[in-house]
């Protein structure tokens, strides 16, 4: 029998399962993931921001657990080997709205004990010359990583510590008996005296598995990216991001320059027709029928319906995606956006057609399951895994 099995490995799962040996050296402790690798989900299809914790409801978890997540997740890279580069990051507004929309989120930012500098328009083109705006917030701790990078280096030390990472071990049944919980698998049978779910873009059907009623779908929005080509990687330096619009979940189009030396462009947020098919266009009709039946979905649809079709049209037209961007940086050109994969954001939607602003965890007398960790969770994920194996080691 396993003391705690987890289920996924992606950033989240790893870092539970890491979490658990290091408190418990002598605990054994399985991560079971359906791919052939670790992190081929959320974690391996993002923008790789170590986010400083700027924009989260003072008091959340994303708000505490990204604070301590961003130092932790440079410590570990530390420890690790894993390269990463604190460039800072600017958030540009470049109207009278945006400018006090950007206000707001300065005080929030100083509540959540975040350091920002502020910039009037010349002391922005100082510092980026291909940027415009009114003003700007630089937020100097902000860095980036590949955090496809950072699992591997987790599932390196759950191993090295004497934990397993199997793949290929897609779950398909759980069942929770007073002193165990048994998982059923492609590849085998394990029993646990606890379960851990990380499953991202399959929280839902995962909780389901274990028995819970969950009072939430996993919804797939899809952020799709451009690359810039070789000759613009100096463009900019720093992340640059436009004030976001407080009534979305998602922080908008931005300019990443990642830890290889090159831009992306994005990412935005369409409606997904499947949870875990990348190319632009693809259908999953299990998954869309997911939504298409939860009523909570159509409360949310109702409420956002102009935002999706902006959405859905700014995606199918390369010149209307880039006109977000040009925005803030005027010199970009059509021929400038090449083509880069998308990530999907699994983002849980309550029934009353509200999105889970929080991360969300929900869990029985054996079992935890995180519902919902869309970004920062990357960011956060060596918190979230403490504050799993607190729920864990307390079952
Ligand atoms: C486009 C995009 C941009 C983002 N940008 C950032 C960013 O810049 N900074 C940041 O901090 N965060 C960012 N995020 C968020 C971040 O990537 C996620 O919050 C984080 O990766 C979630 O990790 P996870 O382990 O919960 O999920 P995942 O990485 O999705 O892992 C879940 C794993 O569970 C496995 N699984 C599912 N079902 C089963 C089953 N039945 N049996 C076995 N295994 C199963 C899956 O195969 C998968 O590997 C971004 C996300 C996206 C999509």
């Amino acid at each position: 029998m396993e003391d705690v099995v987890v289920i996924g490995g992606g950033i989240i799962g790893l870092s539970t399962a890491r979490e658990v040996l290091v408190r418990d050296p002598d605990a054994s402790v399985v991560v079971l993931e359906k791919a052939d690798d670790v992190a081929t989900a959320q974690t391996g299809h993002n923008s790789g921001v170590i986010h400083a914790g700027i924009y989260y409801a003072p008091g959340s978890l994303k708000a505490r657990l990204c604070r301590a997540g961003e130092r932790e997740t440079k410590e570990f890279c530390d420890e690790h080997g894993v390269p990463y580069d604190v460039i800072g990051k600017l958030v540009v507004a470049t109207d009278d709205v945006e400018v006090e929309r950007m206000r707001h989120l300065a005080e929030r930012a100083a509540r959540n004990g975040i350091e920002l500098r502020h910039l009037d328009a010349d002391e922005l083109r100082e510092a980026e010359p291909a940027v415009t705006g009114k003003r700007a917030l630089l937020s100097p701790g902000t860095g980036v990583v590949d955090f496809r990078r950072v699992a591997r280096a987790m599932a390196d030390d759950v191993t090295r510590r004497g934990g397993r990472v199997v793949p290929r071990s897609q779950v398909r049944a759980i069942r929770e008996e007073p002193n165990r919980v048994m998982v059923a698998t492609d590849t085998g049978e394990y029993r646990a005296r606890a379960l851990v779910a990380c499953a991202g873009l399959q929280a839902d059907r995962v909780a389901r598995l274990g028995g819970l009623d969950p009072d939430f779908r996993i919804v797939p929005f899809r952020g799709e990216y451009y690359q810039l080509p070789h000759q613009r990687g100096g463009i900019v330096n720093r992340l640059i991001y436009p004030v976001p619009d407080p009534a979305l979940p998602f922080l908008g189009v931005h300019l990443s320059p990642g830890i290889d030396g090159r831009i992306t462009v994005g990412p935005n947020a369409v409606l997904g027709m499947a949870r875990e098919k990348y190319p632009q266009g693809s259908v999953d009709l299990r998954d869309v029928l997911s939504y298409t039946t939860f009523t909570g979905m159509w409360r949310f649809a109702r409420h956002n319906v102009g935002t999706g079709v902006r959405e859905m049209r700014d995606s199918l037209s390369r010149r209307r995606y880039l006109g977000l961007v040009r925005k803030y940086c005027p010199s970009l050109q059509e021929s400038d956006l090449r083509p880069y994969p998308a990530g999907i954001r699994a983002q849980a939607v309550m029934r009353d057609g509200s999105t889970a602003e929080d991360f969300l965890i929900r869990r029985t007398q054996r079992q935890v399951h995180v519902c919902n960790a869309p970004s920062p969770a990357a960011t956060s994920a060596i918190p979230i895994g403490r504050l799993v194996t607190d729920e864990v080691l307390g079952t």
